[in-house]
């Protein structure tokens, strides 16, 4: 029986897992740094129907209604006077079975731990050195195990991903800090999308219980002491300033905001070639995007899928999807740009632009449509 080794289990090597599973002839193990997942995290993340199709074949579909929420629609607005500019209707990209879902990052976590055997996953397993022999070998804690293969899904800091592949691509902060929290009080349903000058903000409801989720990607210049040290981050008086330029700028009641945590958006720059077989990178961990067309953790299952095709099928169908991460870097870019503008001609001519695209069926085909389907 061939043997899969899964380093990390986030979004990415929580799902591959899930697909293995279900298959007899091989086994697996995931190896988890941290001593337990957390599974009460409130934050959100949005999925679209690629992800939720290729989720829904590890039994996704039979989660509880009342934990997830299905947007139909992502609204516009300027955040400086909250006047809508127009609507993406997010149905025309459903199936009957697949719809485009928001719901908490720790509810997805808990339903994917739910599938997996205990003895599947060893916690406190910090991988730091893979050898290469006839097998593959990973050591942790003074004790080793051979695999057939190895999957690295260990996030956008990936520290295995120096060992494997010919180029040393470190992921680059791109000059934004995201500001993440759970917002109490909230009366618009959907997904919100507020754009202003050199920032946005995006709300959307997690499940059916009123509860939301916010999270604001702002330019920021930030020291090299600033960027590596979450307390200076995460206190008062730098949440304070972060709130204030806000406020300032859009008419939004920050009280409401709960849980606030700030991290600087760490992006990939190239994709790495990999140095040996059978080894493969998957999630963050081959390709961090910006946070603006909120594909990461969709692209996360999307490359596990294609890992597993190739694994299983010695389908080349990884290779496709390689190419669909690029395409979809150039789109998450090109979002952030867009949202961010800052010349009120400029703005002017953006916003004119957006009303007619987001009626023109052909451009949504085309921009959403390809990256939203698989
Ligand atoms: C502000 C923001 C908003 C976002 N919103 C969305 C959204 O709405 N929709 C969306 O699709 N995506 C979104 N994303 C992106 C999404 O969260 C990520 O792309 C996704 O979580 C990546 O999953 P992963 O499994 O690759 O990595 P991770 O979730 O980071 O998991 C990696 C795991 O590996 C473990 N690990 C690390 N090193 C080791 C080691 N040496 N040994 C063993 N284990 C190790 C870690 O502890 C962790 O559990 C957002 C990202 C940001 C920054």
């Amino acid at each position: 029986m061939k043997k899969v080794a899964i380093v990390g289990a986030g979004i990415s090597g929580l799902y591959l897992a899930n697909e293995l599973n279900k298959n007899t002839e091989i086994d697996y193990k995931i190896f988890e740094k941290k001593d337990y997942l957390n599974l009460n995290e409130g934050y959100g993340i949005q999925l679209s129907v690629n992800s939720i199709n290729l989720l829904n074949k590890v039994g996704f579909k039979n989660i509880s209604a009342s934990d997830v929420y299905y947007p139909t629609k992502v609204n516009f607005f300027q955040a400086k006077n909250i006047k809508k500019i127009c609507e993406i209707d997010l149905k025309q990209f459903n199936n009957v079975n697949d719809r485009y879902t928001t719901l908490k990052r720790s509810t997805l976590i808990k339903f994917l731990i739910g599938n997996i055997p205990e003895e599947k996953i060893q916690f406190k397993a910090d991988i730091q050195n893979i050898e290469y022999n006839e097998k593959i070998k990973i050591s942790w804690s003074n004790k080793n195990e051979s695999f057939d293969y190895i999957v690295i899904a260990d996030g956008v800091f990936s520290k295995l991903k120096s060992q494997i592949s010919n180029n040393h691509l470190n992921p680059i902060f791109n000059g934004n800090i995201a500001l993440r929290a759970n917002l109490i009080q909230h009366e618009k349903d959907n997904i919100s999308v507020y754009m202003g000058s050199n920032f946005h903000y995006v709300t959307y409801p997690v499940n059916q219980k009123l509860e939301y989720n916010f999270v604001a990607i702002i330019k920021k210049k930030l020291t090299t002491k600033e960027i590596e040290n979450k307390n200076i981050l995460n206190s008062e008086t730098f949440i304070k300033s972060l709130k204030d330029f806000i406020s300032q700028n859009s008419i939004i009641n920050l009280e409401s905001l709960a849980n606030i945590k700030c991290f600087p958006v760490f992006v990939s720059t190239e994709l790495p070639t990999l140095k040996y077989q059978n080894t493969y990178l998957s999630g963050d961990a081959l390709f961090a995007f910006p946070p603006s067309f909120a594909q990461g953790a969709s692209q996360s299952i999307e490359t596990a899928n294609g890992i597993l095709e190739n694994i299983t099928n010695s389908n080349s169908i990884y290779k496709d999807k390689i190419s669909k991460i690029l395409l979809v870097n150039k789109r998450s870019k090109l979002n952030h740009f867009a949202f961010h503008l800052t010349n009120p001609i400029i703005i002017l001519i953006r916003n004119i632009v957006l009303k007619f695209l987001s009626k023109n069926k052909k451009f949504l085909e085309s921009y959403l449509g390809k990256i939203y389907r698989n």
